[in-house]
């Protein structure tokens, strides 16, 4: 198992114009692989008690403002496709306050420069099956599977059903042979990139509509879609998940907000990012005691329990007005190392 972090900051938008970017990149020296200019590595922010000092914060891999969605992929996720193949679980998330850039990473925008991290890493497995299923000349049937639901409130709903179906408990979790399944969700077979975009953008309205109806904001909660790939050769059967989490906004909203429905909902989300760092960092320091059973997520995502994959990408905003919710998501994902 092993996890890599790395943090994006994304560039300013059009009402930052004119702000103040606190936060820049920088890199260890001693790392350099030969080449002329490092990748950046290190993320450098002010004090905000005092603005002569800055703090720095090491990452495995550092992307500033001018990053494309190409490189994103390119870099951290193409990587993890291979694995994926060879029959070990991948598990991308996207961490940090509202408005930095997450669901830019994970989903992107509609054209093609911008899609993000999701459609491209289906768009390069149906390509890598293609490839098998040609050169093994139909000797293995490859078949891709999709689930996605949100964790809101520690309850799982799954966004292929109509938010008007919906129970208020959310579907039950149950162990089943040392996994851990949430009874009742859909899964459906996804053959093509087309099948999968359709799919993927009507439960993406399921998530929006549920979020209205519950009066919160689809920032309060987890969103996290598993693409089950499934290699069969005559009797041999491999069986592999990709998962990739938007994650709930990571601002504390108990310190701006007195609404207890917004209490309720900052408990949860604070307490399950405490058990998603606190897997994370086990798992970076290779420790054999991973607690993931400590809270939904990390339950339903076994975490650390197979030789897997993990990225966590940090997103961060540039400019002076997120400060201190930069600092503590910098804080946060330090912790992890
Ligand atoms: P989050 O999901 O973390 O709340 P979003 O992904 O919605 O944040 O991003 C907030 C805004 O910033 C959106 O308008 C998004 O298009 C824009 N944005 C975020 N990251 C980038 C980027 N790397 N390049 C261009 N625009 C970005
Ligand atoms: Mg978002």
């Amino acid at each position: 198992m092993s996890v890599r972090v790395v943090a994006r900051i994304r560039p300013l938008l059009k009402h930052e114009i004119s702000s103040d970017t606190i936060v820049h990149t920088d890199s260890t020296s001693g790392e350099s692989s030969g080449k002329s200019v490092p990748r950046p590595n290190v993320v450098r922010i002010p004090n905000p008690r005092n603005g002569a000092e800055s703090f720095a914060f090491q990452f495995n891999s550092v992307y500033d403002q001018s990053c494309t969605q190409q490189d994103i992929f390119d870099s951290e996720v193409a990587p993890t496709v291979k694995h994926l193949f060879s029959g070990y679980d991948v598990t991308l998330f996207a961490y940090g306050v509202t408005g930095t850039g997450k669901t830019h990473t994970m989903r992107g925008g509609k054209s093609l420069a911008e899609r993000g991290v999701i459609p491209r890493l289906l768009s390069s497995i149906y390509r890598r099956c293609r490839k098998i299923e040609k050169d093994s000349e139909g000797a293995t049937e490859l078949h891709v599977a999709m689930s996605y639901y949100e964790i809101y409130n520690d309850r799982v709903y799954d966004l292929f059903q109509s938010p008007d179906k919906r129970t208020a408990a959310g579907l039950p979790i149950r162990d089943n042979g040392g996994k851990t399944i949430v009874c009742g969700l859909t899964e459906r077979p996804c053959t093509t990139l087309k099948e999968f975009e359709k799919l993927y953008d009507e439960a993406n309205i399921n998530r929006s509509t549920s979020a209205t109806k519950l009066n919160a904001h689809s920032s309060r909660s987890h969103a996290i879609l598993c693409v089950k790939l499934t290699q069969t050769t005559g009797d041999r059967t491999l069986v592999s998940t990709a998962s990739a989490i938007d994650l709930a906004g990571s601002e504390d909203n108990r310190r701006t907000d007195n609404n207890k429905e917004r209490m309720v909902e900052s408990g949860s989300i604070n307490k399950s990012l405490f058990v998603l760092a606190q897997c994370v960092e086990a798992i970076s320091k290779k420790q054999s005691r991973i607690p993931y059973r400590e809270s939904k997520m990390t339950r339903i995502l076994s975490l650390g329990q197979n030789d897997g994959l993990t990225v966590m990408f940090l997103n961060l905003a540039p400019v002076r007005s997120y400060h201190l919710d930069t600092l503590s998501s910098l804080n946060f994902a330090n912790r992890t190392k």
